[in-house]
């Protein structure tokens, strides 16, 4: 690995932090400790009815319990901060207004009851389901009636249709999309909050984020924040998308499977040692025949190539094994 490594890990406070999280988690911090780099922890709390102070103290407490610690972030400050969104909406107000000057984003004064009957006459007429652009082109004299008219409007980028971005990710390989199936996304709602893929963007932009590692349910999220890299004139960190984690009847991770709460298994006694040894076998594989592995040794050997494509398979008897061991 050549140059700086700074990754991150952004949870959403929306519920105790969970296995995947966790998971999440557990592999930037080891990529940072491997490689001699920085690990960031972000609250990304612009979900404002489903974000608490609460959720966000399960999770702090549920990393710091697992033994990872950060090098910025929340509780510890640092020189990208502040590291809650809702506590850098300038900065996003900014950035919007940039794009909205340069004509790579619009205001869009569509309501609910237009979008619906939007979407369903797309549905009707068999057309891709995506927002149609009737704002597009909206002069500034347009905006002042329909501001006039009570409408609060959205901010949506403009996503040039005839282009193909390929998102380069260090798990998957070149992974393609093209543009003209997603349609002008918003980036700031009516009510000023930044929404996720604009946040994303503008926060890993200035905290010198260089790779990004998260769930694979981001992955289609991915070409959008290309696009918003490229409409800003930023970098594009690199990207590892980690996958899902199934049950052992290989439906998504639920109750069913086992306890989904890292507090769940604090409070069932668990040993931290045994569940980061068993998360980073979630996924990931040292290569060997070794399962046990402990924090020290993990930071060693971990590196992005043995992270699997396919989905990890969650075995709550190997982490009972395991935690038998320790
Ligand atoms: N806040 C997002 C989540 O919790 C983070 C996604 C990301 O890492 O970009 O899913």
């Amino acid at each position: 690995m050549s140059g700086e490594v700074k990754v991150r890990f952004a949870p959403s406070p929306t519920g105790p932090l969970h296995i995947g999280g966790a998971r999440s988690a557990l592999f930037n911090w080891l990529f940072a400790r491997r490689y001699g780099g920085k690990f960031v922890v972000r609250i990304e709390d612009t979900d404002l009815e489903r974000s608490s102070r609460e959720s966000e103290e399960n999770i702090v407490s549920s990393l710091r319990w697992l033994g990872l610690d950060w090098d910025e972030g929340i509780d510890v400050g640092g020189p990208g901060g502040p590291y809650r969104q809702t506590e850098r909406l300038d900065l996003y107000k900014r950035y919007a207004e940039q794009l909205l000057a340069n004509g790579m984003a619009y205001r869009c004064y569509c309501s609910e009851d237009e979008l619906a009957a939007q979407r369903e006459s797309q549905l009707a007429a068999g057309d891709m389901v995506r927002y149609t652009g009737k704002c597009r082109d909206l002069t500034p004299e347009d905006c002042a009636r329909l501001e006039g008219e009570g409408r609060k409007p959205v901010i949506r980028f403009r996503v040039p249709a005839d282009k193909l971005i390929t998102v380069r990710d260090k798990v998957r390989g070149d992974v393609n999309f093209d543009c003209a199936g997603i349609g002008d996304f918003i980036i700031v709602k009516s009510d000023g909050i930044p929404t996720y893929n604009f946040a994303v963007v503008v926060d890993d932009h200035f905290m010198g984020i260089t790779h990004v590692m998260r769930a694979e349910e981001h992955l289609s999220n991915t070409p959008l924040q290309v696009l918003l890299y490229e409409a800003l004139g930023w970098p594009v960190p690199a990207f590892a998308h980690v996958s899902l984690i199934l049950g052992k009847d290989r439906s998504k991770m639920s109750k069913r499977h086992g306890a989904t709460s890292i507090e769940q298994y604090r409070e069932l006694g668990y040993l931290p040692e045994a569940l980061v040894n068993f998360l980073a076998l979630l996924g990931w594989s040292p290569g060997t025949e070794d399962e046990v592995l402990t924090l020290e040794q993990l930071q060693e050997q971990f590196s992005l190539e043995r992270v699997s494509k396919s989905p990890a398979v969650f075995d709550l008897e190997k982490l009972n094994w395991l935690n038998g061991y320790y």
